[in-house]
């Protein structure tokens, strides 16, 4: 049995995983960069490279217009029914769409209006800020009717349910919060939340930008009413590549679509002068659909499934457990507090260490002394270092280098040549 601080227990970890040849699955130019990063932007999976080539020089270079009728027509609609495996929906519940903000828009605005007589939404301070930006200018839009409550967290790691049934009335049309917070990774429990909106009459949105293909969801068991997620971060689409919604079956005709574009009317070829909304999810559409950038996301959500999100949330969990294990051991005793659930079911797949001088080690970790090997985290204001684990090409054994590394940057001080001054995207 090796000591379980060291390099060989961590190696003796990835032999065991099942999921370890996944890793060969990816694009990995530098395979001495650690990237910890694959909950902001998800590594490239090798497939893509030669679906795209064939996407670009075939489908587009090729068949010209013809490809509407040969696939791209369909593509928000099939795409989507992927992603409906993934998050427990059925098929014609989800579909491909515009960016998370753009798509929260449409299904608040919609849950606001079908809600008309009710005055208040609630959310948390653990959200992330576009979300909360979406529901304040919602807000204006309406009158200024309603009032936006926001649960705050106690710690600002995890948040609490009790306050959530303290807010919670017959004044409250909208819960709206994301599934995995995306600072501290804190998980809400979707079905527990669900439950206790539909006690008051009120609807729920969930984002699950930070849990889709990480953690199990299950909407349709929740019996949710509305969802949407974005696809580069862990279902590794590409940068940009578009976000999904999900409206559940029966609030499909309940709820309006705010912006009317041709994709979401009947039959956009027949050029009707005055719009007919489209049956069923289509309606949620507006113009034509971004066909380059969604053909990216196929090969990814096919790996998502061939690997099962139940195996990736296994890994994830050991991964995560294992990281915050090595901060414990060698991190605290340096000025590091955990910054998320110490409770695994309470967390996603991302773990922040907070340090007050986090953006200068986020810094060091990305550009190191030579002979170590850079490693990716991200930063997150004030005082978080994001680690992202992407259980389908992250390693043990990257766990260990980085974690190791930072206990060395803390030891050498090496942090302390470079500027705090903040780059425009950390
Ligand atoms: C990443 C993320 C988004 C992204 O929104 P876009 O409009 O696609 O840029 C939204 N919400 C949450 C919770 C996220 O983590």
């Amino acid at each position: 049995m090796n000591d379980p601080f060291s390099i060989a227990y961590a190696r003796e970890l990835d032999g065991n995983d099942p999921l370890r040849h996944y890793r060969d699955r990816f694009v990995i130019p530098d395979p001495s960069l650690i990237y910890l990063d694959g909950n902001s932007l998800g590594r490239l999976p090798l497939q893509t490279i030669g679906h795209m080539e064939t996407v670009v020089r075939e489908q587009w270079g090729d068949r010209l217009i013809r490809g509407w009728n040969e696939g791209w027509y369909q593509q928000s609609a099939s795409l989507g029914q992927k992603i409906a495996q993934i998050i427990g929906a059925h098929p014609d519940e989800v579909i491909l769409s515009d960016s998370t903000s753009v798509n929260l828009y449409k299904l608040a605005y919609g849950a606001l209006q079908l809600m008309a007589k009710r005055t208040e939404i609630i959310s948390d301070d653990l959200n992330f800020p576009s979300d909360l930006y979406i529901l304040q200018g919602l807000i204006r839009q309406f009158g200024n009717r309603h009032a936006l409550r926001l649960i705050k967290s106690a710690d600002g790691i995890s948040s609490d349910m009790t306050e959530l049934l303290r807010m919670i009335s017959n004044r409250t049309a909208l819960v709206t919060l994301s599934h995995v917070a995306y600072k501290s990774a804190y998980m809400y429990d979707l079905a527990k939340v669900t439950e206790l909106a539909h006690m008051h009459g009120s609807l729920v949105l969930w984002d699950l930008s930070h849990s889709v293909g990480a953690v199990p969801v299950s909407l349709n068991k929740a019996n949710a009413d509305l969802a949407v997620g974005c696809t580069y971060k862990y279902l590794n689409g590409g940068p940009g590549s578009p976000a999904f919604l999900y409206v559940r079956k029966d609030l499909q005709e309940k709820l309006g679509n705010p912006v009317w574009g041709w994709f979401g009317e009947k039959n956009p070829f027949d050029f009707k002068m005055n719009y007919r909304v489209a049956d069923g999810i289509r309606k949620f559409l507006t113009g034509t659909p971004p066909v380059i950038s969604a053909s990216a996301l196929e090969p990814s959500l096919d790996l998502v499934l061939e690997a099962g999100v139940g195996a990736i949330r296994q890994k994830s969990v050991h991964q995560t457990a294992y990281l915050i294990s090595l901060a414990s051991e060698w991190l605290i005793s340096l000025g590091f507090r955990l910054g998320s659930p110490e409770y695994a079911d309470r967390r996603g797949s991302h773990v922040s260490l907070k340090h007050a001088e986090a953006y200068r080690i986020c810094k060091a970790l990305a550009d190191p002394a030579s002979g170590e090997r850079p490693v990716i985290p991200d930063f997150r204001e004030p005082n978080n270092i994001r680690l992202g684990i992407s259980p389908l090409y992250n390693t043990y054994e990257e766990i260990y280098l980085a974690i190791e590394q930072l206990k060395r940057i803390m030891e050498n001080k090496t942090y302390e040549k470079y500027p705090g001054t903040r780059d425009a995207v950390t």
